[in-house]
């Protein structure tokens, strides 16, 4: 099949890469001038384990182009998939500027006989298929169109895909959603995702608005995971409970399940933070105030900070001079993305008390250069970081930081100091190793 897809993000370069791997034309079209020409010479423009390896392999033989004319892009298209960013607008709704900017351009380029189906792949409140739709419409009534309707539909097909493992969620995702009353569309979406679904997961058809509550659903449910488990560990520290242990036994329970109950400081990126806000403030707009969800938020902000009063209080609230090794600075592992990353709070906070910080990420120091400059100093590994610092402090549970040499980071740092935001030792080790150590829902080892 043809496909277009609207916005070369972590969402549309994935979703374009997979489908040219089983076997679709696909057109990619970004109005960032840089991200084409760097893409169109061959690179990819995220970090994405697996995906530079099938990228090449699509781009090599064709299957896989980059444009930024949208004309161009949707003109052999059949289906055309909008993966563009839905920020926060000023009071926390989802902006559908993008969106809705691409609609009525698209109004503008559809031709008589020429169906062609417009996917929502974006995050996008309830309504905005349809919303979706009446631009296009308009568009097309305004061109003097007749049954513009019969030249395409609207359909809602939110993504689930998790930054880090993306590729792999895509190849294989745990369900398809796809939103439309449309029979024509659901044959044809049928059939293109068929091969993603070999294994037997669902493909699971609703109508649009359904479709579009359940991303919202889904993302604020995991979000109220997180908070509910960095609220016990709250509890823990202060009962002398260990929330490893609590946590092991409440997922053993099926009904609960083991999987998104580790605590931390809080959950980042681009999706968490502005889906769930979008989804109480569509709430509130309903009529309906959405208790938990305010919850979930204010407990994040809050859990953000977490490391900072034991940091301080080690300190005797005396920052100035002091030198602190930060290790990760991307929102999760395996990921280039800092959108919303707990370590930028981190980093400014230390900042402001006088603290010097040097970093180190294997991915997403690029990035952060890019926002923060040189506010701090950037490592070249996670051990030249240590050097002469008073503190180690983790934001980011990294695979590689999780066996480090101890010795090492003994060596390196004035005294053995750790702040662990992920709870990546075993207190046992810190013990044996004679660490100062403070995690998150554990007791400290002093
Ligand atoms: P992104 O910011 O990485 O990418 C969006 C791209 O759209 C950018 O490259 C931008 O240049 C491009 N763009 C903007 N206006 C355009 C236009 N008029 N024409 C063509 N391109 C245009 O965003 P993302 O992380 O890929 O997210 C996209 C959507 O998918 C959001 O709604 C997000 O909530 C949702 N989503 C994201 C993830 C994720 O993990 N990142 C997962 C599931 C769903």
């Amino acid at each position: 099949m043809d496909i277009a897809v609207i916005g070369t993000g972590y969402v549309g370069l994935v979703t374009g890469t997979c489908f040219a791997e089983t076997g679709n034309m696909v057109t990619c079209v970004d109005i960032d001038e840089q991200k084409v020409k760097k893409l169109s010479s061959g690179k990819v423009t995220i970090y994405e384990p697996g995906l530079e390896k099938i990228f090449e392999r699509n781009e090599k033989e064709g299957r896989l182009k980059f444009t930024t004319s949208l004309q161009e892009g949707i003109k052999d298209a059949k289906i055309i998939f909008l993966a563009l960013p839905t920020p926060p607008d000023g009071d926390g709704s989802a902006d559908l500027k993008y969106v809705l900017r691409v609609a009525k351009d698209l109004g503008g380029l559809l031709e008589r006989g020429d169906y062609k189906i417009i996917i929502d792949k974006s995050t996008v409140p309830v309504g905005t298929a349809d919303r979706v739709n009446n631009t296009i419409l308009q568009s097309l009534i305004e061109r003097n169109i007749d049954n513009p309707q019969d030249l395409f539909d609207v359909v809602s097909n939110p993504e689930f895909l998790r930054e880090g493992v993306a590729v792999e969620d895509f190849m294989k995702p745990n369900r398809v959603i796809i939103g439309t009353d449309s029979e024509k569309a659901k044959k044809i979406l049928g059939e293109l995702y068929a091969p993603f679904v070999r294994q037997g997961n669902p493909v699971i058809f609703m109508d649009e608005r359904s479709a579009e509550l359940t991303k919202y659903a889904a993302n604020s449910f995991l979000a109220t995971k997180i908070s509910f488990m960095n609220e016990i560990a709250q509890l823990c520290e202060r009962f002398g409970a260990d929330v490893d242990m609590v946590r092991r036994g409440m997922g053993s329970d099926e009904r609960i399940g083991k999987r998104f109950l580790f605590p931390g400081i809080g959950y980042g990126g681009s999706c968490f933070p502005k889906d769930v806000q979008a989804l109480a403030k569509s709430a509130k707009q309903a009529g309906y105030d959405f208790k938990i969800l305010e919850a979930v938020m204010e407990v994040n902000e809050n859990q953000k900070k977490h490391l900072l009063p034991k940091i301080f209080s080690f300190f005797n609230n005396d920052l100035k001079g002091k030198k602190i090794a930060l290790w990760g600075l991307a929102f999760k592992p395996n990921t280039d993305d800092i959108r919303e990353a707990p370590s930028l709070k981190l980093i400014k906070e230390l900042a402001a008390a006088g603290a010097s910080i040097v970093a180190y990420d294997p991915e997403a120091m690029i990035n952060v250069k890019e926002e923060i400059g040189d506010m701090i100093t950037y490592a070249e590994n996670q051990y030249e970081a240590l050097k002469d610092a008073d503190a180690l402090v983790i934001a980011t549970e990294w695979s590689e930081f999780r066996t480090p040499d101890f010795l090492k980071i003994k060596s390196l740092l004035k005294k053995p100091v750790i702040f662990d935001g992920r709870n990546l030792f075993e207190l046992y080790q810190m013990e044996e190793h004679g660490f100062y150590y403070e995690s998150v829902g554990r007791r400290s080892i002093k």
